[in-house]
């Protein structure tokens, strides 16, 4: 095929990506949204492999097995609570590989003609690099195989802007010279800046570097495709850095936090998610089952709030099962769901859809807290963090400033979860303490199926 022909193919697979990012925009077309882009993607390797006077087929066609090899067992077996760290990890080798594109490019015609393609080679190399180790340190924070607290040292700041200063004359020096030899100086000096970036962030801040670093992988893809004369890679890693940076925007807004105090707020002093650890201490009121199924089947409104260890537990059917259990004996029952519920953005939409949730029966923030007042139980299963309200009245605390579900205002507020231990930004939550709340513990599927259970002899 000619490459004439192939831009046609490239232009097919642009327009799926798009209809992709659209049809994920929504709970409803996710799917479809997500097969269209798979389709684009491969359309545009298997045109490309026909392209005339290809060189190197073959180590291409074995790459791609390999990949195919690790990738699709790995991302079928992922439980759903890992995704964030897999995410980060596949975008971390995705970044790494744009960037090596780069630089062979460079290497190859780069010292001839650098002024065409320095600037575009030393970008590549720069937030490849950093994205690479930046995702594999977020990768080990997720995955527990560090602390996931801020780590930070004396004079940090410094040692950071020598850094980047360092990496500045060297990218000068390399678009100026074109020497090779400087540009791998500066692929290993930021190798090293993708480790300081992220070591300060503490734990609830990670999943939102991974989607800055996500978006910075397609910048560096983007870049490698202009390095490559390639409209697809331009148009690909466009898309991807565009979107990744409104989804951080928007987890940003929703954690209430600024992006710059995710990112720094450890090294210059700010309050990072994670940071701390407060014990409040005091009594808090515990029920059996068959207490709970009381409440709920005499309510006359549910709320439920479904959180993280809903989607550990895996009791998204059996939620729903109490549900239609409390709906056919005349209950209203609603789903309020918070933004950063769960480890990544839809989480809890996903979670739900798995168990047919009708989209109806979900409510937004915005939607559902003026409701809360009038709501006779708050029905908090797995979640702490996103219904915690020292987020809305403690200034000082790790997660004040974060949007918060207000199920305080509830009548009633009942909690599952299996013991007395903190959500993931680490802190104790006032509303366990508070006397309208009573707490179930366990295992939030073994106590789902006990309280069905119990309301249907209630
Ligand atoms: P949290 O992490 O605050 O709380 C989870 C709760 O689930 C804990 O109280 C835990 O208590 C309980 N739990 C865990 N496993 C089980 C189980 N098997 N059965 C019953 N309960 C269980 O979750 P939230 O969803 O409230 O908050 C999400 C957090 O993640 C927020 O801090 C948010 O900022 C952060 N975050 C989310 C992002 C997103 O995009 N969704 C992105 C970035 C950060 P126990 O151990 O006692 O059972």
């Amino acid at each position: 095929m000619s490459a004439h022909t192939l831009e046609y193919f490239y232009l097919f697979a642009a327009v799926c990506f798009i209809l992709a990012l659209k049809g994920l925009s929504s709970p409803k077309t996710a799917r479809l949204g997500n097969l269209i882009g798979a389709f684009g993607g491969v359309v545009a390797i298997v045109a490309t492999l026909f392209l005339n006077g290809l060189q190197h087929r073959v180590p291409m066609i074995i790459a791609i097995v390999v990949g195919t090899i690790i990738g699709v067992p790995a991302a079928r077996s992922v439980k759903m609570t890992a995704i964030p760290q897999m995410v980060a990890m596949f975008n971390g080798v995705g970044g790494a590989a744009a960037a090596l594109v780069a630089i062979g490019e460079f290497a190859r015609h780069g010292e001839s003609d650098p002024a065409r393609i320095a600037a575009a080679v030393v970008f590549s190399a720069l937030v490849g690099s950093v994205s690479f180790t930046g995702s594999l340190v977020t990768f080990a924070k997720l995955q527990e195989l560090m602390t996931g607290r801020p780590i930070t040292f004396p004079g940090q700041q410094y040692v950071g802007i020598a850094l980047v200063t360092a990496i500045i004359g060297l990218a000068v020096s390399v678009i100026t010279t074109g020497s090779s030899v400087l540009l791998v100086v500066l692929t290993l000096l930021a190798l090293v800046l993708g480790v300081m970036f992220v070591l300060p962030v503490g734990g609830a801040d990670v999943p939102v570097v991974i989607s800055l670093l996500n978006a910075f992988t397609g910048l560096t893809v983007a870049a490698s495709g202009y390095v490559l004369d390639n409209t697809l890679l331009i148009i690909a890693g466009t898309l991807v850095g565009a979107s990744g940076t409104v989804l951080t925007r928007l987890m940003a807004d929703a954690m209430g936090r600024p992006l710059t105090g995710i990112l720094f707020g450890a090294v210059t002093g700010g309050s990072t998610a994670g940071s701390t650890t407060e014990i409040t201490g005091g009594s808090v009121r515990s029920a059996s089952a068959e207490d709970i199924a009381i409440l709920l089947a005499y309510a006359r409104k549910v709320v439920i709030v479904p959180g993280y260890g809903l989607a550990v537990a895996q009791a998204q059917h059996t939620l729903r099962e109490l549900v239609d259990l409390l709906e056919s004996k005349g209950v209203e029952v609603s789903y309020a769901i918070h933004p950063v519920a769960g480890r990544m953005p839809g989480h809890m939409n996903v979670l739900l859809a798995e168990a047919n949730v009708p989209y109806e029966s979900l409510k937004e923030m915005d939607e559902i807290n003026p409701e809360l007042s009038r709501t006779d139980v708050a029905l908090v299963v797995g979640a702490n963090d996103v219904v915690n309200p020292a987020a809305r009245d403690l200034p000082g605390s790790p997660i004040y400033g974060m949007p918060i579900l207000d199920v305080d205002q509830a009548q009633n507020v009942v909690f599952l979860k299996r013991s007395m231990r903190p959500g993931f930004a680490g802190i104790d939550n006032v509303l366990l303490y508070n006397p309208k709340t009573t707490l179930l513990f366990g295992d939030a599927k073994d106590s789902l199926t006990a309280v069905i259970a119990a309301v249907k002899t209630a």
